[in-house]
């Protein structure tokens, strides 16, 4: 009787860090994104985060980081503190510390810091009004007529800009249907989302972590901020269309003084 060799395949292996790990699953032929995220029970936005890759378009045999539980990386930039950071995930230090066992404030410019997607918050002020915000930033320019800043003659500004550093993560304002995830003219990295009868648009990122005809919840991570297209420096543009026409985004998001809640235990942190 001939013997029979079983060769193992690693399929995947695991790296540790803290609190969380890191799968290493290697892609398999019939993978998809949507399949992958049910079988490792996050979002497909979190996936493309994690990874480089094209979303129609998996290799078989290249490796995805996928981490358990789901979570978000953010990486220390100068002049961050845990503070700011803990603002920029509408979340508290207390939940970035224990998610990367921290033991005090201090943090170095170029630390990784993971954020559990459980802890982070969804919005200012989740009762007042339909939509989120979708970045932790300063309100730098509002919606209408103004000079250009960098064709200098007086335009039309169609939404909101929101200042926040690069890679601040961007978090769907409503739930809707992804209908444009890519380069969009002077918009540069955008993506569009179709919400009934408004589209949203988030333009200016440095990452892209949703794909065409992903369906979106409210406060789903969509991307990260960045500066691409026609633009002086990181910040997200966010827009709003009712049947094609463009109107104050302001009108749809919480007030200014309201602050946000966590999404897993509703706590109020206040702020402004
Ligand atoms: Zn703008």
């Amino acid at each position: 009787m001939k013997k029979i060799f079983f060769i193992f395949f690693i399929l995947v292996s695991f790296i540790y860090f803290g609190n969380y790990y890191v799968i290493n699953y290697y892609i398999q032929p019939g993978d998809t994104l949507y399949m992958l995220s049910k079988k490792f029970s996050l979002s497909p936005s979190t996936i493309l985060d994690w990874n480089d890759i094209e979303p129609y378009n998996l290799k078989i045999g290249q490796v995805l980081k996928i981490p358990q539980p789901e979570g978000i990386l953010y990486e220390v930039k100068q002049g961050d503190t845990l503070y700011d950071i803990s603002l920029r995930f509408f979340t508290t230090i207390e939940v970035i510390k224990s998610a990367n066992n921290l033991s005090n404030n201090y943090i170095y410019v170029g630390q990784k810091l993971f954020v559990p997607t459980s802890r982070i918050g969804l919005a200012f002020n989740v009762y007042d009004k339909d939509f989120i915000w979708p970045v932790f930033g300063r309100l730098t320019s509002t919606y209408g007529w103004r000079e250009h800043p960098i064709y200098h003659k007086m335009s039309f500004h169609t939404g909101v800009d929101l200042a926040a550093p690069e890679g601040t993560p961007i978090f769907s304002a409503t739930e809707g249907v992804v209908e444009l995830a890519g380069q969009y003219g002077g918009y540069g990295l955008a993506v569009i989302v179709d919400y009934g009868k408004y589209e949203i648009v988030y333009g200016h990122m440095s990452k892209v972590c949703v794909y065409k005809g992903q369906t979106l919840s409210k406060g789903e991570l969509i991307g990260r901020v960045g500066s691409t297209g026609v633009s002086t420096g990181p910040h997200l543009h966010f827009e709003v269309r009712i049947n094609g026409n463009h109107t104050n985004p302001v009108a749809f998001l919480p007030s200014y003084n309201r602050m946000y809640v966590l999404k897993s235990d509703n706590i109020y942190v206040g702020g402004e």
